[in-house]
C-alpha cells in the first residue's frame, strides 16, 4: 500500500484554523496554492505544510481538488513573515498571506489561467531612462552610506535628514553597494504616497538603467499589480517601489528595505488587517538578517525612541545637499493682532505679493478640502450636519453639494434653510476651494493651481498637476498635505500655512506631533534651490515649543521633549497598546459588547500572573461617535512589552470570538489614534 500524504492548508477566512487535506495527485510543495473544498464551497488555499499523517481521521480528510504549481512556490521566508504578521495583528495566517497576494494569485484559476500567466510574464517594455550624472556625496552622506555598507546582518538605520538633505541620493548609493555584492539582489523601497512613485521611479531608473524596476500601489490595475508581483517573485525585477501593500510582496532575494518618510500615517492600514508597513519592514529585515533604512525629516516618536534607546542606529544629514539651498525663515502671525482679508492676514497677503513680483512660486497649505467645513443658517442657527454621522457635511461649491467626508453622503446644497426656510445660508470657515477663490480675487492675474483629493481623482491628474508646478506654469499652489510631501520644487520661496491651529488644539494626543511633521514637511518645499525662503504660519499659538523647534529646524529638540513627556505619562511609545473597537446601530449595544470583552480581559488577567501589569481601560464611545449610521465604541488595553501584550491578545481574541456577538468588532494592535 502506498503511503498516504497530506497537506496543511490556510484559507482567507477569519478564525479558521489550519486545515488538512489528502493528496490524491500531484507533487505539492510548501508554498504552492491549491483549490480545496470547504463545506459546499471551493476555496483557494495556500499550502503551508506537508505530512504523511493526519491529525484527524484520514478517512474524513477530503482531497484537494487542484494543485496550482505553475509558479515557483512562495518561499519559506515569506511564509514565516506572513505568519508573524498574522500572529502579531491577531488574524489568521490565511487572511494575511492570501489577502495580500494580487487578486490574480489569490483567486481560483479560471480556464484561461495558463494563458494569463504567460501574458503576465511578457517582459516590460524597456523605457529608455536617461542616466543621471553621479553626484559627489557630501561627508554626511558618505558616512551614512559607508556605515551601512560596513554593517553585517540585521540593522535598523534611521536616516534623519532635513528635507532636501539628499536622503534619496543616499538610498540610491546604499542600493549600489547591495548590488555590488550581489547583482541579483532585490530591494524593497516603500513610499507613503502613490503620487510620489512616478518621480522616484524615474530617479531610480536613471540611477540603475540596467535593472528592472517595478511599482506596486493602489493606482495600478489588477493585471499590472500581478505582473509586478510576479516579476519580483521570479526575480526578473530587482527593485520594487511601492506603497504599504508592497511590504507583503514576495521578494526572494530581498537584501535591503528602505522606508521613505517613515513617519507617514499611510503606512498604517486603516481597516482590515491593521498592519504597520513600517513596523513590518523592520521585522522582515530582522528575520532575514538584512538592513532596513527608515528615512525622515521628522521621524515618528516610536522610531525616535528606538534611536534614543540604541535599538536603531541614527544617521544624520544636517544640511541641505544643494550648496545654495537654505532652510526657510519662520514667521508666526497671530490673526488676533493682524488685519485680516477674508481670513488671511495682511502680512501674508504682502508676502505673497512680493513673491509674485519676484517671479517666484508660493505654496499655500491648509489641511482641509472643500469650500467650507460647514454652512449655517443666519436666522435659526441650523448647521449642515451629515444625517448619518456625528459630523458636518462639507460644502463643495464647485459641485454645489454638501458632502460628508466620512461616509460619502452628499446632497445638493440647500437654497433655503431646511428648518426655517430662511434663504441666508452662509459658509463658515475655509477649505482649499475657498482659499483658492480668495486668492484668485486678490491676484486675478496669478496662475493658481489647487491640488487636493478632489482635483486629483482622475488617473494621472496629480502627476500632471505636479509636473506643471515643476515646469513653472504655476505661481500659487494651494493644497492639502498632498503638496507638502516629497516634491523637489525648485522655485518655491514662500510657504504659507493656514489653519494649523485646529490640529494644535485637537483632542488627539498626537495632534501636535503630526502638526510638527506637517509643518516641517511643507516648510521643506521652500528654498530648495535659491538663497532665501520664508514660511509664514497663521496661528494663535506662536509661543509654543513647536514653533521654536520649527524656527530652528530642530526636530531633536521637539522630539526629545515630547518623548520626555510621554515617558512621564507612561504613554506610547513607552507602553504597548491595542484597541478593541466595536460598532453597532446604537452605542449602548457596542458598549455592552465591550463591557463583556473587558470582563473576559479581566478574567485572563486574574488567571495568569504574567498579565498582572496589563491595564484594561473602561469602554468609551469614540470621539467621532457615529459614522455611516454605526455608533462606535472602543476599549483600550496596555502592557509594558509588545511580547506580553501579544500573548495576552492571543488569549483575549479567542475569548472575544467566544462571545459570539452580532456586534461588528476588530482589534487594532499599535493603534495610531488613541
Ligand atoms: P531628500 O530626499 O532628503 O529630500 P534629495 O535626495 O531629493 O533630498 O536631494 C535634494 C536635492 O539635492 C536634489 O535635487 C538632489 O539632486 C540634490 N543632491 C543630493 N545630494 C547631492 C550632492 N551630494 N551634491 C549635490 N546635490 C545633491
Ligand atoms: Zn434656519
Ligand atoms: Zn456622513
Amino acid at each position: 500500500m502506498s503511503q498516504e500524504r497530506f497537506v496543511q492548508v490556510v484559507l482567507d477566512v477569519p478564525a479558521l484554523p489550519i486545515l488538512t487535506y489528502k493528496v490524491d495527485e500531484g507533487e505539492p510543495r510548501v508554498g504552492d496554492r491549491c483549490v480545496v473544498p470547504l463545506g459546499a464551497r471551493r476555496e483557494l488555499g495556500l499550502i503551508v505544510g506537508l505530512s504523511d499523517h493526519s491529525d484527524i481521521d484520514a478517512k474524513k480528510c477530503k482531497p484537494y481538488q487542484r494543485l496550482i504549481n505553475e509558479i515557483t512556490p512562495l518561499s519559506a521566508q515569506w511564509l514565516k513573515f506572513t505568519k508573524f504578521a498574522a500572529d502579531y495583528y491577531q488574524h489568521t495566517w490565511g487572511e494575511v498571506a492570501l489577502a495580500n497576494l494580487p487578486q490574480f494569485f489569490r483567486s481560483k484559476p479560471g480556464p484561461r489561467y495558463i494563458a494569463s500567466l504567460a501574458r503576465l510574464r511578457t517582459p516590460y517594455k524597456s523605457s529608455k531612462a536617461k542616466t543621471a550624472p553621479r553626484l559627489t556625496l557630501n561627508d554626511e552622506q558618505e558616512l551614512a552610506v559607508e556605515t551601512v555598507k560596513k554593517h553585517c546582518g540585521f540593522g535598523a538605520f534611521v536616516l534623519h535628514g532635513v528635507t532636501g538633505s539628499g536622503k534619496t541620493e543616499v538610498y540610491l548609493r546604499m542600493m549600489d553597494s547591495v548590488f555590488e555584492k550581489n547583482p541579483q539582489a532585490q530591494v524593497l523601497f516603500l513610499v507613503p504616497e502613490i503620487n510620489l512613485t512616478p518621480q522616484l521611479e524615474s530617479r531610480v531608473r536613471a540611477h540603475f538603467p540596467d535593472k528592472e524596476i517595478v511599482t506596486m500601489h493602489s493606482g495600478l490595475s489588477h493585471g499590472q499589480r500581478a505582473k509586478a508581483w510576479l516579476a519580483m517573485h521570479e526575480q526578473r525585477a530587482q527593485v520594487l517601489i511601492g506603497t504599504r501593500m508592497a511590504i507583503f510582496a514576495s521578494v526572494p532575494a530581498l537584501s535591503l528595505v528602505i522606508v521613505d518618510e517613515e513617519h507617514d500615517l499611510s503606512y498604517k492600514a486603516g481597516d482590515g488587517i491593521r498592519y504597520s508597513a513600517r513596523d513590518l519592514a523592520v521585522k522582515r529585515a530582522q528575520m532575514l538578517g538584512i538592513v532596513v533604512v527608515l528615512g525622515s525629516a521628522t521621524p515618528s516618536l516610536e522610531t525616535w525612541a528606538n534611536t534614543r534607546s540604541g535599538s536603531y542606529h541614527l544617521l544624520t544629514l544636517s544640511r541641505r545637499a544643494v550648496q545654495a539651498a537654505v532652510m526657510p525663515q519662520l514667521r508666526v502671525i497671530d490673526p488676533r493682532h493682524s488685519t485680516l482679508i477674508k481670513g488671511i492676514s495682511t502680512d501674508i497677503v504682502d508676502a505673497v505679493k512680493d513673491c509674485l513680483l519676484r517671479g517666484e512660486q508660493c505654496i499655500i497649505f491648509l489641511n482641509r478640502r472643500g469650500y467650507a467645513p460647514v454652512i449655517t443658517c443666519t436666522s435659526c442657527g441650523w448647521l449642515s450636519k451629515c444625517p448619518h454621522c456625528s459630523t458636518y457635511a462639507v460644502y463643495h461649491k464647485d459641485r454645489a453639494r454638501l458632502i460628508c467626508h466620512h461616509c460619502g453622503w452628499s446632497h445638493p446644497v440647500y437654497r433655503r434653510c431646511p428648518d426655517c426656510g430662511n434663504v441666508d445660508l452662509i459658509p463658515m470657515g475655509a477649505g482649499t476651494q475657498r482659499v483658492e477663490e480668495t486668492i484668485s480675487q486678490l491676484w486675478p492675474e496669478a496662475r493658481i493651481l489647487r491640488i487636493d483629493r478632489d482635483t486629483t481623482q482622475r488617473k494621472d491628474a496629480a502627476e500632471k498637476a505636479f509636473a506643471s508646478v515643476h515646469a513653472g506654469d504655476v505661481d500659487i499652489l494651494v493644497g492639502t498635505q498632498m503638496v507638502a510631501k516629497g516634491h523637489d520644487f525648485q522655485n518655491v520661496t514662500l510657504v504659507v500655512v493656514l489653519n494649523i491651529d485646529a490640529q494644535l488644539v485637537s483632542a488627539n494626543p498626537r495632534g501636535e506631533e503630526r502638526a510638527f511633521a506637517n509643518l516641517m514637511q511643507v516648510a521643506g518645499r521652500a528654498g530648495r534651490a535659491g538663497s532665501r525662503a520664508e514660511i509664514l504660519v497663521q496661528s494663535r499659538f506662536g509661543d509654543r515649543l513647536i514653533f521654536q523647534a520649527l524656527a530652528a529646524q530642530n526636530y531633536c529638540l521637539f522630539a526629545d521633549r515630547l518623548l520626555q513627556e510621554r515617558q512621564g505619562e507612561c504613554a506610547a511609545p513607552f507602553v504597548s497598546q491595542a484597541l478593541l473597537t466595536a460598532d453597532a446601530s446604537d452605542i449602548d449595544k457596542a458598549l455592552e459588547f465591550l463591557r463583556l470583552a473587558a470582563q473576559q480581559a479581566e478574567a485572563i488577567r486574574a488567571r495568569y500572573t504574567e498579565f498582572a501589569d496589563v491595564t484594561v481601560y473602561d469602554p468609551i464611545p469614540m470621539a467621532l461617535l457615529r459614522v455611516a449610521d454605526r455608533e462606535r465604541g472602543q476599549l483600550l488595553v496596555e502592557a509594558n512589552s509588545k511580547a506580553r501584550l501579544n500573548r495576552f491578545l492571543r488569549l483575549w481574541y479567542q475569548a472575544v470570538v467566544g462571545l459570539k456577538s452580532a456586534v461588528r468588532w476588530s482589534i487594532d494592535v499599535d493603534p495610531i489614534d488613541v
